[in-house]
């Protein structure tokens, strides 16, 4: 009976070392994986990525999720060479899953988008889009419309979007409505395919509330600006170029909604612009002061410096009132807009965010 005994001694023995082997190993993990936290969090970028690799040499699974959080952590401050770096990193390892290397190439291909690199972008989303990766798919369009390439972006989104509502759609035919109108080519389709994909979007309606001002049916266009600003009131400064485009109905039109609406900052302003327009500069200030006086977030404010340094030259009775608002709009304290979704500011709204491409952002 003592060999037997001998032999689960050794097998005991064995056991135990390997037990205390794998311990070791993790307790190593743990250490490399806490100093790399340690690291980012002290500000210290590079430490971090060399702790973090160790740990992740050692294969911790935590590791690799850091990695990415890290990576997009370099991505969102804009310190791009690192954030490539990182994620072409990951790639060279040899042990990588398939699935969380296609999570990688889409977040390598992200950083390309944010550094500008747009081909680069292209040709790192078009393999995984092409096996059917939804995520890409979304990021090929956006990179796409950096491009200028609306049209393939269009028809990216009709195929993510399988039909019904989608308001990205919108957006994307409201853009290209606007494109053809700028060029004097046909944009009625695009504006209308607009509202068919977003029927409840203030930025269809508004796409074709352009097309039907620049064809003179000011009636139409008038009544999808109404439909525009129930749906979005707070967007109502975007209004102006389809009642630029309206003629003289704008101006009743938009005093009829200031009277249901006499706080509304972005009307007073669109108000100003029209009697300036026609022409009618000293009833023109007094909106403008009016609305300075109600706007409570800031950006009618920062509207009107944009306005007001772009506004012909005042008449010689005028000048004195012109330069007290120009004043009063210089003084008042206005934040500008962020975007929801990289937080960058911008003096104008607009429908899509510059930096980020993100639409509705602000
Ligand atoms: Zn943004």
């Amino acid at each position: 009976m003592s060999w037997l005994v001998l032999a689960l001694a050794c097998a005991a023995a064995a056991a135990a070392i390997l037990v205390r082997e794998q311990l070791r190993r993790r307790r190593e993990q743990a250490k490399a994986y806490l100093k790399g936290v340690r690291s980012m969090l002290e500000g210290n970028p590079d430490a971090a990525m060399e702790a973090l690799s160790d740990a992740a040499r050692l294969a911790a699974p935590e590791a690799y999720d850091t990695y990415l959080a890290l990576g997009a952590l370099f991505r969102r401050e804009g310190d791009l060479a690192r954030a490539i770096r990182l994620h072409r990193n990951i790639l060279l390892r040899a042990d990588l899953a398939p699935e969380r290397r296609d999570e990688v190439e889409r977040e390598l291909a992200a950083d390309y988008r944010r550094g500008g690199m747009l081909e680069e972008a292209e040709a790192t989303f078009r393999p995984l889009v092409e096996r059917g990766d939804g995520a890409a798919a979304a990021g090929l369009r956006d990179v796409l419309v950096d491009r200028g390439d609306l049209t393939g972006a269009a028809e990216l989104q009709r195929r993510l979007a399988e039909g019904g509502e989608d308001r990205l759609l919108a957006h994307l035919e409201a853009a290209l409505a606007r494109r053809a109108l700028s060029r004097g080519a046909p944009a009625r389709a695009h504006a209308e395919q607009a509202v068919a994909a977003g029927p409840g979007s203030a930025d269809a309606l508004l796409a074709l509330a352009e097309v039907e001002a620049g064809e003179g049916r000011a009636e139409q266009a008038l009544s999808l600006a109404a439909r525009a600003l129930d749906a979005a009131p707070e967007a109502a400064l975007l209004a102006w170029p389809a009642l630029a485009a309206a003629g003289p109905a704008a101006l009743p039109f938009v005093e009829a909604r200031l009277a249901a609406r006499p706080a509304d900052a972005a009307l007073w302003v669109l108000r100003a612009r029209l009697l300036l327009a026609a022409g009618r500069q000293a009833e023109a200030l007094p909106c403008l002061a009016g609305a300075l006086e109600r706007d409570g977030t800031g950006e009618v404010t920062i509207a009107m410096r944009e306005l007001l340094r772009e506004a012909a030259a005042p008449a010689p009775d005028e000048l004195a009132a012109r330069h007290d608002l120009m004043r009063a709009a210089l003084l008042r304290r206005a934040q500008p807009l962020r975007c929801r979704s990289c937080g960058a500011a911008t003096p104008l709204r607009a429908w899509r965010c510059d930096r980020c491409g993100a639409f509705d952002a602000f």
